[in-house]
């Protein structure tokens, strides 16, 4: 958090204590209370240690405002967003950190469609919180707090809606779930069981030590790989800590890149629904390009970040979304991350084609990723991408973040760090020398620059 900012690119995120002091989220619950100036609005949270202070924080900061203050427990994220939509509630605040560290919490907030707020509403709470202008309720006009049940239940029945139940029912399939100690085992293990799978868990009492790291990338899901092994399982499914993201493992143990396995379901969904549109952002792999130009529909590019792609399938009516980190979004459904409805879809990809995971991404497009950084102070990096503009011009190319150059064999990304002082490289291609040979022509693009 920067002096003028709340909000990262996924809500306010901090370490508690430090950044997300009790003091600091009664000011925020304030705020937001301000911004949503009333109404019912939902509270619910992950399985954080500091859940239950930030909750209260949050709920007086609420109902100091005039908000009633519905308090729906602890859920995934997508279950409470699914909530406000379906309730017809006029928005939802979500404590927790997804995928960071055990010692960092974090506050989402949702309007009333059920997506997290777009970066300009989240610049009026930021403008109330540091102007300090708030709505202040008389003593007899506070907000009251609500128990809210069923958040859970209504979701899981609504993911259901959009599943072949009877094929998946009809393959007894055997699925390892890692929840990382959260909320995601409040629902994915049901949720199979009732859709005939046998189900294991792992890491799936709720803790807010977690077993594991949050982000479920390949380093992290060591546990979750020897497991489906051992049990000669044909999936294994990890969430993030609020369970909107959702990554896989093969029937032999290995733990598959989102871009993959969000490619295996996206040519299904594709198959399904038919022509549709597909947001990504601008750093995912040119195979999903190739998925989507195969299925005769249309692929839009975006910045990087969650609920960008989120409003960008609302601006232009797109069914599917995608991110590298397991990120799938199916609007038919709700147009945000959503875990559970990935992990299930993914079993009904399973039953329909009746081939292991491993061979839907053996017989995907092949492409080799070279990475490389090169060191770029700040405050140069402007007149860095300008050159790189300048050099590029003409190409088949796109600016939405740094530059993306395409050509018939491949790809390279060329753009600033965010977080750290270098450019990233990510270069593309179906051989690995011509990946290497694009990734050295981009480098050689910024170094020229500077
Ligand atoms: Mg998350």
């Amino acid at each position: 958090m920067s002096a003028k900012t709340l909000f990262g690119t996924n809500g306010i995120r901090g370490v508690v204590n430090q950044e997300l002091t009790p003091e600091f989220v009664v000011k925020v619950g304030v705020a937001i209370g301000t911004y949503f100036g009333g109404g019912r609005i939902l509270i619910g949270h992950d399985c954080r240690t500091s859940n239950t202070i930030f909750l209260y924080a949050i709920t007086a900061g609420l109902a100091s405002t005039g908000c009633t203050v519905l308090v729906g427990g602890c859920a995934p994220t997508p279950a409470l967003q699914y909530a406000v939509n379906c309730f017809k509630l006029d928005g939802a605040v979500i404590v927790t950190a997804s995928h960071n560290p055990a010692e960092y919490n974090g506050i989402k907030v949702v309007g009333c469609d059920g997506t997290e707020i777009p970066r300009e509403e989240e610049e009026k709470i930021e403008k109330s919180f540091f102007e300090g202008s708030f709505t202040r309720s008389a003593w007899n006009q506070l907000g009251s707090i609500q128990p809210f049940p069923g958040v859970i239940d209504t979701y899981k029945e609504a993911v259901k809606t959009h599943l072949d139940v009877e094929a998946i029912g009809r393959t007894p399939f055997k699925v390892v779930v890692d929840p990382v100690n959260s909320v995601g085992g409040l629902v994915t293990p049901s949720l199979l069981k009732d859709l005939g799978c046998t189900v294991v868990t792992i890491n799936a009492q709720l803790d807010g030590d977690f077993s594991r790291p949050p982000e479920p990338k390949p380093e992290t899901l060591g546990d979750l790989s020897a497991t489906v092994k051992a049990l000669h399982a044909d999936l294994g499914v990890a969430h993030d800590g609020d369970a909107d993201r959702c990554m896989f493992v093969d029937e032999q143990g290995t733990v598959v890149w989102g871009d993959k396995t969000g490619a295996v379901l996206l040519d299904y969904v594709l198959k399904k629904i038919g022509e549709s549109t597909v947001v990504t952002p601008i750093s995912s792999s040119k195979l999903l390009e190739d998925i989507v130009k195969r299925n005769g529909s249309k692929l839009v590019w975006t910045l990087v970040g969650s609920t960008i792609v989120t409003h960008t399938m609302k601006d232009m009516g797109a069914e599917v979304g995608f991110e590298d980190n397991g990120g799938f979004f199916y609007a038919p459904h709700q147009p945000v991350r959503d875990g559970a409805l990935a992990a299930s879809m993914m079993l009904e990809v399973l039953a329909k084609s009746g081939k292991p995971l491993s061979k839907l991404i053996e017989d995907l497009p092949k492409y080799a990723l070279v990475k490389e950084r090169i060191e770029c102070p700040n405050d140069k990096k402007p007149q860095v991408l300008a050159k790189v503009l300048q050099q590029t011009e003409g190409m088949n190319r796109l600016t939405i973040d740094g530059v993306k150059i395409f050509f018939d064999d491949g790809s390279v990304l060329v753009r600033p760090s965010g977080t750290e002082a270098i450019y990233r490289v990510y270069a593309e291609a179906q051989k690995e020398e011509r990946a290497k040979e694009i990734a050295d022509w981009g480098v050689t693009l910024v170094t020229k620059a500077l």
